[in-house]
């Protein structure tokens, strides 16, 4: 018997969960997701740059402050002072002092250049003489003519060292009258604050460099500043940078956040006093933040995974509770059989298939004979247990494709496809004596029961109930000729 269709669609279940349980990963994803990023943003900004930059800040007071106040020594020492007001007589007593300050303090170099001869003095004797147009030679005239400060500190190379990368303390000399009469200090190299820079970048990935109040780069690790900038580059030219440069002249430290190439870098910037500079450390949130995008990704993925399975599983448990309740509510409990309305919904379609594709059909409407008597007789028990065995037969002897439902009560109904009138009588006589020489078995006791039957060939235009209405009239007048026999609708 073919099964009944189910009618309910699952589609709105399924959407609503799939938007229930994406929506709910989605928000808690994307909430761990800030949170994360949150913090690992706070602990860049409050935490690792700030220790890069004290780190780094004291690596270079105890590389640049110092060498200032022996500068300052120098620039104040009465010897150096009283030497060249007596007119720079002994050149000896000079050298063994810059000497002295030199190997005692351990820096690579120490100068003495004289305003009154331009006499470039140093450790190993004089070096040269200073000379206005002579480029290298232009910090000394600047030093004299326009540094407003006691002192400055120049990143130059040092052509009494083979020309490495130097910072020179360059102070003013007055001699008791306050009158300018040369320039003194010392000269380190900077390759332990360069060697600590470049560690900071390779290791943590951040770019450390310093910046002048003119918003310059003048120093930096070996690889260079942010993107690559190099010493003596403005920050006006390193993208990202050029608003932050507008802020600087007014001495200030802070966190600073820019973007470069939708990358966003975080920044903190601290201002060194003593050496007019600032301190630049700088990192971009790519490589901070693509861990944690990762194990997004592979949240989302697992969401994903669960919402898939999820709705399969519950689209298979709903097919399946679908499918027991259609079959419950079409399904005749006592001989399961199809009731009423399972019988409606298959008679309806064999119907309309019967008109597309001409085909014969016939109806078979079957009542037991005095049932009532047989109920009163053996008592309802045994009336069921005839109906159940009475509907086992009636399946037995019906093919696959034929409907067979339980009318109500003791009536029965068949729907024949494909079946002419000739045949449908021969099954209707056949189903009529197989009942009639059948014992039905309760308690020991065979009982006997009798069928009427009513048949009715389906017209061209006959709806399902035209049809059962003849069926049924034909039914009556079995009845009325005596039972135990089998009647056809007249037309
Ligand atoms: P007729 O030959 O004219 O059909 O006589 P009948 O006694 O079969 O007809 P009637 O319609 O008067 O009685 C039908 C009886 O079938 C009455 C009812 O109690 C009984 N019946 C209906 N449904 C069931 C059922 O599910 N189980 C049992 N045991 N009896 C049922
Ligand atoms: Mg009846
Ligand atoms: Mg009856």
């Amino acid at each position: 018997m073919p099964s009944v269709p189910s009618t309910t669609s699952q589609r709105p279940l399924l959407l609503l969960l799939l938007v229930l349980l994406g929506c709910g990963f989605l928000a808690t994803s994307l909430a761990s997701y800030y949170a994360a990023l949150d913090s690992v943003r706070d602990n860049i900004v409050n935490t690792e740059l700030p220790l890069t930059s004290d780190n780094v800040y004291s690596e270079i007071q105890k590389d640049l402050i110092t060498p200032v106040l022996i500068s300052s020594m120098m620039a104040r020492d009465t010897f150096v002072r009283d030497w060249v007001m007596s007119g720079e007589q002994d050149v000896a007593q000079m050298t063994r002092y810059l000497r002295e300050v030199q190997e005692h303090y351990g820096a690579v170099t120490s100068f003495f250049v004289s305003d009154q001869t331009l006499t470039y003095y140093q450790a190993k004797g004089v070096l040269k003489h200073v000379a206005a147009q002579e480029p290298r030679d232009s910090w000394y005239f600047r030093v004299r003519d326009l540094l407003q400060a006691p002192y400055e500190i120049n990143v130059d190379v040092d052509m009494a060292n083979e020309d490495r990368l130097t910072v020179f303390i360059n102070y003013k000399v007055f001699d008791y009258d306050k009158r300018f009469i040369g320039a003194t200090g010392v000269g380190l190299n900077v390759d332990a604050v360069v060697q600590l820079i470049d560690d900071y970048q390779a290791r943590y990935d951040r770019s450390v460099y310093f910046v002048d109040t003119d918003g310059r780069i003048v120093l930096t690790g070996a690889t260079g500043g942010p993107l690559g900038a190099k010493v003596g580059q403005a920050l006006s030219e390193v993208p990202g940078l050029e608003e932050l440069q507008a802020k600087l002249p007014q001495p200030q430290t802070g966190d600073f956040e820019y973007q470069e190439q939708g990358r966003a870098h975080f920044l903190n910037v601290r201002f060194i006093p003593e050496l007019d500079w600032y301190l630049f450390v700088d990192k971009h949130e790519t490589g901070a933040l693509a861990g944690i995008r990762q194990s997004l990704y592979l949240n989302l993925l697992i969401c994903l995974v669960v919402t898939v399975i999820v709705l399969t599983l519950v689209s298979l448990a709903m097919r399946r509770y679908q499918k027991r309740i259609a079959a419950l509510a079409t399904t005749d409990q006592l001989t399961e059989l199809l009731n009423r309305r399972g019988f409606d919904l298959l008679a309806n379609q064999a119907i309309q298939e019967a008109r597309r594709n001409p085909s014969p059909l016939c109806a078979l409407l079957l009542d037991l004979d005095n049932f009532k008597s047989l109920n009163d007789s053996h008592g309802h028990l045994a009336g069921d247990q005839v109906l159940r065995g009475f509907a086992n037969n009636l399946r037995d002897n019906l093919r696959q494709s034929d409907i067979i439902g339980r009318w109500g009560g003791e009536e029965f109904i068949l729907l024949l496809k494909d079946t002419s009138l000739e045949q449908a009588r021969l099954l209707a006589e056949k189903v009529r004596r197989q009942t009639e020489q059948s014992g039905f078995d309760y308690q020991g006791a065979s009982l006997q029961i009798t069928t009427s039957i009513g048949l009715a060939e389906l017209h061209a235009d006959d709806s399902l109930n035209e049809l059962l209405a003849r069926a049924d009239r034909a039914l009556y007048r079995a009845k009325q000729a005596g039972r135990n026999r089998t009647c056809e609708a007249s037309t």
